[in-house]
């Protein structure tokens, strides 16, 4: 297989060619118009001659430094300046006209050498994280053990390896394995202090810290020492985990898919290309009354805007998009050569979310880019998730459940229904109290997420009542599969203080057969459901 890196280099290589080479057409064509501009005798001829220049400049300012060539950017920039002062004032200034016009012909000299494109370090992201959520492991530092007990075990129930440790020096033995993907540490512990003044610097493994104290120093001291997550006591274990699984996801989630839209061929597939190299899908869309097309079929979660474009500007683009409701989540950034601030704000309150500046460099075009879109997904995520099981909420499972019905029937696949609720859950509730009941209903969440495949859906149907549907899986496979959740549910032990106990589990099964609709479907899974109870709980029964 080829090096990336060197890949990159090539194809970053033969974007910088591809530019040059239009540089050699573009250049001598604005000298030409400067030489027109120069002979033109009176303002009525000179403006629409200098709109046309300052609109070639403007694209020469936005592009040439991304590719390496520094001075030739800020010599248009300065140029473009001069032509919009003259524009805005209706006349060209004659004192200075000799100057611009051979400051316009020198330009192609500045395209002489280009500065290695390209231009910077590349950006640690936090991307290839090594390992299945299945098998995280998790070290715990605490003083209590009853604190750190419930945390470890609980984590476990929720799928992670998770190992509590109550001396530093323990801590410090296991992390020099380096085998560890998230720390905990209770900022209660008599070391914390100290294990905190440690992490200041750059540090690879992620710190989530749990604390007595919920004030302001307390979090800037979480926060200094680098911590992703702060809870405090008594410490909400669901939530804990969100932050974990916040924390995974973002390391090991699908792609960003950025949207670019520029009418700028070469600086658009520059910026394709170096988004790429970090894990992004990037589509690009030169033609901006097709945006919406790829709106709807891409679905990108961040969307890239050139200000100026033929046709239709940015900010007009950015309205167009905010028109439609589900497109309210995706940021819009502006990428412009626009440097005037007053015009900036202008375009941000029509619509948009954000403005960089035209050159950019391939750093921060990457943060810009993925900071955007992380606090997209994580906020998409919030909205569409049940808070305690970040399953799918009841009716977007049931909108699934009807989708993969209908798709069941057209390919003349079976699909199973299958509903499962938990055994005289209310007895936990009230015996072990609530938060305990929801690390219950959390564990029994994340162990259907684990063991289910990709392609099926899964969403919390009630309060203790969950709804999956498997595609292209008959009734007796659905069994089989729910049959073994069912027998590792029934294995874990939960833990209330000292006290400790066990839960199981009831599940009805149904098979489409091409005919039934949704809704009966659910009917017949609820019914074999309610057989499971009535047949004495802890088992699984299918629809006859
Ligand atoms: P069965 O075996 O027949 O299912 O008995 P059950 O007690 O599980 O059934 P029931 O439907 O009577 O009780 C369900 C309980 O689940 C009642 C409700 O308080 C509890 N519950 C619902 N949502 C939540 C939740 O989010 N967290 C907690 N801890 N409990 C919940
Ligand atoms: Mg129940
Ligand atoms: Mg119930």
């Amino acid at each position: 297989m080829a090096d990336p890196a060197a890949e990159l280099q090539r194809q970053l290589q033969l974007l910088a060619k591809q530019f040059r080479q239009r540089l050699q057409r573009e250049l001598p064509e604005l000298s030409r118009q400067a030489n027109a501009l120069d002979k033109a005798d009176n303002e009525s001829a000179r403006l629409p001659l200098l709109l046309a220049i300052r609109q070639q400049l403007h694209k020469l300012a936005g592009s040439a430094g991304t590719f390496g060539f520094a001075e030739l950017g800020e010599q248009a920039r300065r140029l473009e300046q001069l032509s919009n002062n003259w524009l805005a004032a209706g006349r060209c200034d004659s004192s200075l006209m000799p100057d611009f016009i051979a400051d316009l012909c020198d330009l192609p000299h500045l395209a002489g050498d280009s500065a290695q494109a390209g231009n910077s370090e590349p950006l640690a992201l936090a991307y290839e994280n090594r390992r299945t959520p299945l098998d995280q492991r998790i070290v715990i530092l605490a003083e209590d053990p009853v604190q750190g007990q419930s945390v470890e075990l609980t984590l476990q129930n929720f799928g992670y390896q998770a190992r509590w440790y109550a001396a530093r020096a323990d801590l410090e033995l296991r992390l020099a394995l380096q085998d560890v993907d998230a720390l905990i540490i209770d900022s209660d512990h008599s070391a914390a202090t100290e294990l905190f003044a440690d992490r200041t610097g750059p540090n690879d493994l992620p710190l989530l810290v749990i604390s007595s104290n919920n004030d302001f120093a307390s979090q800037l001291r979480a926060v200094r020492a680098g911590a992703v997550g702060f809870l405090h006591k008594p410490l909400n274990l669901p939530a804990l985990e969100n932050a974990l699984q916040r924390l995974f996801s973002l390391q090991q989630g699908q792609p960003y898919r950025v949207l670019i839209v520029d009418d700028d061929l070469e600086l658009a597939n520059r910026y394709a290309l170096v988004l790429r190299q970090h894990h992004m899908h990037v589509q690009v869309c030169h033609e901006p009354s097709t945006v919406l097309e790829y709106m709807a079929r891409f679905a990108p979660e961040v969307l890239l805007l050139d200000v100026q474009m033929p046709d239709c500007e940015g900010p007009e683009l950015a309205q167009i998009i905010r028109f439609n409701d589900d497109w309210l989540r995706v940021p819009i950034i502006y990428l412009s050569a626009e440097t005037d601030l007053s015009r900036q704000m202008r375009a941000l309150l029509r619509a948009g979310d954000d403005f960089v500046t035209k050159p950019i460099s391939d750093n921060a075009l990457i943060t810009s880019v993925f900071s955007r879109a992380q606090r997209a997904r994580q906020l998409s995520n919030a909205l569409a998730r049940d808070s305690l099981t970040g399953l799918l909420k009841h009716a977007d499972i049931k909108e699934q459940v009807s989708y993969e019905v209908a798709r069941a029937i057209r390919s003349r696949r079976p699909a199973s229904l299958v509903m499962l609720d938990i055994d005289h859950f209310k007895q936990v509730n009230d015996k072990y109290g609530h938060p305990t009941g929801d690390n219950v209903i959390r564990a029994l969440a994340n162990l259907l997420r684990q063991r289910l495949r990709k392609i099926d859906s899964l969403g919390r149907y009630g309060g203790e009542e969950f709804l999956a549907v498997l595609p292209d899986c008959n009734s007796e496979q659905a069994q089989r599969i729910i049959d073994e959740i069912r027998q590792h549910f029934s294995q874990l032990t939960f833990q209330d203080g000292s006290r400790d106990f066990r839960c199981t589990l009831s599940a009805g099964v149904a098979q489409s057969n091409g005919e039934l609709t949704a809704s009966e479907l659910l009917t017949r899974a609820d019914q074999a459901l309610y057989a499971a109870k009535h047949g004495g709980r802890n088992q699984v029964q299918v629809a006859s």
